[in-house]
């Protein structure tokens, strides 16, 4: 009898369906840097075709389907950790339309975030998640994520821009929820349910999204500050002014010291701190709102303001914030992240709870992140040798700390990465077992036999 590996290959060829050992090799890992998980074989699909044919006979042999898209998840999500199939959308990289009229994209799942970026941008128009990914992420796994990033403050996340979907469900059906209409409440919304499911519901072929014209001016301004607790406030302080940035982006001292000599725009040496405030709009009113804006942040405590003066020194300085990630990754043998938010007013005693834990369990923290949102990533930094079981209790031990901090600052575990493999943990330590049984449930009535991106999101 041909197993599902044979009759996929026999479908869609060698060349789509791998099953060499070598070539399976980059599907079985991401940046979670969670492990080694290789998968039987890896199904590279160019159509949604191709993608109901691998869920019907992955439904009917009873083998493991992992969707993936750029592998650039931080929770593990894209993991088989049951082995089986990768289903790999990567390849679907079609931008099927772009509506200026009706502010709408069309796109399959494998449409890299900052290439539809680009081509909306070249329209005049706007599509506002910007993870700092965006230069390798797919939409696919933006969606399934639920992707931020910084301008979420200002024009929130992936979810509010995903009008439709098309998506494949374990067994091959294919369903489109949703809309092209700018509103439409006609039954439950079931595409903010598939919205950040993290693909364990389906596997989504196309995404309609919306769009919106593009801000006709954004200026932007670095504010220095001797120490993070005085930026953590800052942040509250210059909302309270009346100001409404895009992006309001936090540096702790530990991230701007790796970053020291290593990137595009040369942050003051010896920051404590520093915020990356962005504002857009009309070019009428832009410079008196940069002057309100920086005042905030003097008032707040700024020692120092700079304004990037042109578009390339706009550009060299969100080049550097996207740097802090591989760039502490690169300098360590191991950065664990954690993706927490708080309650804005929050963000000092966060702050606070965060260099105590360092201390206390004599740890290495760079603290970086979305701060306008509350949204901090939480980096330990770890030099030592793995495998040492006193280190390995002590970074467990801090890792707990911070999560217990997180909540009992009635924050939440999970910004924008996801649960996947690595918080599962913590679920129930936010949530309530009958919510916990709820979607577990919900997640019976997709995929009854947990064949679909298995072993994640629940403990
Ligand atoms: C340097 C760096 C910076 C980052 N910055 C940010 C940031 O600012 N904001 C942010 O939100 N994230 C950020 N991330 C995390 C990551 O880029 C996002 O989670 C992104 O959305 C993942 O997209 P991907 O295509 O790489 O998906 P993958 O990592 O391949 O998969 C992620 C999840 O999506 C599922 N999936 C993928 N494609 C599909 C599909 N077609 N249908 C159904 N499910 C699918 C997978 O099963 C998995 O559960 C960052 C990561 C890195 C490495």
């Amino acid at each position: 009898m041909p197993d599902v590996y044979d009759l996929l290959t026999a479908e869609l060829g060698p060349a789509r369906v791998l099953r060499d050992e070598a070539l399976l090799d980059r599907f079985a890992t991401d940046e979670s840097g969670l492990g080694r998980f290789p998968p039987e074989c890896a199904v590279l699909a160019e159509s949604r075709e191709e993608v109901e044919l691998t869920l019907r006979l992955a439904q009917e042999h009873r083998v493991a389907v992992t969707p993936r898209g750029a592998g650039s998840g931080l929770t593990g999500g894209a993991l088989p950790v049951r082995g089986g199939i990768v289903l790999s959308t990567e390849r679907m990289t079609t931008i099927r339309e772009i509506d200026p009229e009706n502010l709408i994209a069309v796109v399959e799942p494998g449409v890299i975030t900052g290439v539809l970026q680009a081509e909306v941008e070249a329209q005049g128009l706007f599509y506002p998640p910007d993870p700092a990914s965006l230069a390798m992420c797919t939409l696919g796994g933006n969606v399934a994520e639920n992707a931020g990033g910084p301008r979420a403050f200002k024009y929130g996340v992936t979810r509010e821009y995903v009008l439709g979907l098309e998506v494949v469900l374990m067994g091959g059906e294919t369903l489109r929820p949703g809309r092209r209409t700018a509103k439409g409440v006609t039954g439950y919304d079931v595409v903010a349910l598939l919205v950040g499911s993290e693909g364990t519901f389906g596997v989504a072929t196309e995404i309609t999204l919306k769009l919106l014209p593009a801000p006709r001016a954004v200026a932007t301004l670095l504010a220095v500050f001797g120490d993070v607790l005085v930026a953590g406030r800052a942040v509250t302080d210059i909302i309270h002014h009346g100001n409404r940035p895009r992006a309001l982006e936090l540096l702790d001292r530990t991230t701007i010291e790796h970053l020291s000599g290593r990137t595009p725009y040369r942050i003051p040496a010896g920051a404590g701190a520093v915020l990356i405030c962005e504002l857009d709009g009309d070019p009428e009113g832009q410079g008196a709102q940069l002057l309100r804006c920086a005042a905030a942040c003097e008032a707040a405590g700024a020692t120092e303001i700079q304004v990037a003066s042109d578009e390339r020194q706009r550009r060299d300085l969100w080049a550097t914030r996207r740097l802090a990630n591989p760039t502490l990754k690169a300098l360590h043998r191991r950065k664990i992240a954690e993706d927490i938010v708080v309650p804005r007013g929050a963000i000092p005693a966060m702050l606070q709870r965060i260099d105590e834990i360092a201390a206390t369990h004599n740890l290495v923290i760079a603290t970086y992140g979305h701060a306008g949102d509350g949204n901090l990533h939480v980096n330990l930094l770890v030099d030592d040798p793995p495998g040492d079981p006193a280190r390995e209790a002590t970074i467990g031990r801090a890792l707990d700390a911070i999560m217990r901090a997180t909540l009992d600052l009635r924050g939440t575990l999970a910004g924008e990465h996801g649960v996947g493999l690595m918080k599962q943990k913590y679920l129930p330590w936010e949530q309530a077992a009958e919510l916990i049984r709820l979607q577990r449930r919900l997640k019976r009535l997709f995929d009854p036999d947990d064949l679909l991106n298995p072993g994640k999101i629940f403990p």
